[in-house]
């Protein structure tokens, strides 16, 4: 299938290219130190990315310790209850730690080993970003750091505890509003300091390349596992394809699969938290524009001196003021639909889901069960695969004690 110029018979080969742009998106806009240490770091990847022994070894690992693959559900009770559209999950819940990022993390930690680095750096902002990987870093044997905001320490003790008995080392930083953005200044700068002995993690398909290749690269198989799962259990393929977009990885992951399949409606779902005005959500392609920030080009919220915005969002993992340069693109020209779900439709799903399903979802993964729950009341029939890209232990005591008086009585 060929839209806009881009043939998506070849696009995995074509995109990104040499330099990790997507059209005008991507790319690297780091110090010259870094910017030589990620060239080698993608260098190196193209090879080992290619050879049995690395293909073979993540395949396992996948399998053996992960629990891969996850399975795809379909959801009768809230399909029934909701008219004739069937709701189908894909169930990265079950994926081992509970989400989707995994995926990623036991890729970068398995290419850490093949180049021979010692140590995992990454940043983290509610914490499950910095469990995934040091959960990857506890398989491998490798030593990992993860820098936090002062302030998500304090909110995020569960995770810090978690990481902490994982092996991990926190570093605690207490510059400027200690939290998710400085946290990644820290981060970037203790890499640049010593790369050669260490990787640095990005938690999402994000950064400078070839951050956004690896961790798309890492993530298809959410979408390869469910194209072929859905086909099996139905014969065909799902009319609409979902998935909640916070930085990009989970939807990316189940995206690309789907990219060269005509009849498939892909869309990808943003936070519009509180509503439309600026500061209450982090509908990123909603209403940004291009822009350059954390080391590449994409669409981003800015506030009145182009500096990344302020963003909100009642889903902790949704919360960040761009996105993925590939989803950029993709928005761009036209093969992937961005919409929007407020806190509220959220929450709502969140709460049918559980009581209609038996599946507790992530708040984050809500955001796409509401809108496939918005398209089953809307459309007479058809089809939906929701990536479910976590479980929602994590959000439950928030949630009860915000939601709870107006959905737990009886
Ligand atoms: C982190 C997270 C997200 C958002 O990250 P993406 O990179 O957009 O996938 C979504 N769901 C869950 C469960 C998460 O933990």
């Amino acid at each position: 299938m060929i839209l806009n110029g881009v043939d998506f018979e070849t696009y995995l080969k074509n995109y990104p290219d040499e330099n990790g742009y997507f059209g005008k998106y991507g790319g690297s806009y780091i110090d010259e130190n870094l910017f030589n240490a990620l060239v080698d770091v993608a260098k190196a990847y193209k090879t080992i990315c290619k050879s049995a022994k690395f293909i073979n070894e993540l395949r396992r690992i996948r399998k053996e310790f992960q629990g891969r693959p996850t399975p795809v559900y379909h959801c009768e009770r809230l399909s029934n209850l909701l008219g004739d559209v069937q709701i189908y999950l894909k169930r990265e819940d079950l994926n081992h730690t509970g989400a989707h990022k995994l995926n990623h993390c036991m890729g970068e930690g398995l290419l850490a080993k093949y180049l021979g680095k010692k140590k995992l750096i990454a940043e983290t902002g509610a914490g499950q970003h910095g469990v995934a990987l040091a959960t990857a870093a506890a398989f491998f044997g490798l030593e990992c750091e993860i820098h936090m905001g002062e302030v998500d320490v304090k909110k995020q003790a569960p995770n810090v505890a978690r990481m902490k008995v994982l092996g991990a080392k926190i570093v605690v930083v207490t510059e400027g509003a200690k939290t998710l953005k400085e946290a990644v200044d820290s981060a970037f700068k203790a890499y640049a300091e010593d790369y050669e002995n260490s990787i640095y993690c990005i938690g999402s398909v994000l950064g400078p390349h070839p951050f956004p290749l690896m961790v798309r690269d890492f993530q298809t198989i959410v979408g390869e596992e469910a194209r072929s799962q859905f086909k099996e259990m139905t014969g065909e393929n799902p009319d609409v394809v979902c998935a909640c977009v916070g930085g990009g990885s989970n939807s990316i992951g189940m995206f690309v699969p789907f990219l060269n399949d005509k009849g498939v409606e892909i869309v990808g779902v943003e936070p519009l938290g509180k509503g439309p005005q600026k500061g209450q959500h982090a509908a990123s392609i909603a209403y940004g524009s291009e822009g350059v920030m954390h080391g590449f080009n994409s669409i981003m919220l800015k506030d009145e001196n182009g500096e990344p915005d302020e963003v909100y969002s009642v889903a902790s993992g949704l919360d960040y003021p761009s996105v993925g340069p590939e989803h950029a693109f993709l928005h761009d020209i036209g093969r992937v639909k961005y919409d929007t779900i407020s806190d509220d439709e959220a929450i709502e799903a969140f709460f049918m889901l559980s009581k209609y399903e038996g599946i507790i979802p992530a708040v984050e993964s809500s955001h796409a069960v509401a809108y496939a729950m918005k398209i089953a009341k809307e459309r007479k029939s058809g089809s939906v695969l929701v990536c479910l890209s976590g479980r929602g232990d994590k959000d439950l005591d928030f949630i009860i004690e915000k939601y709870g008086d107006k959905y737990l009585k009886d």
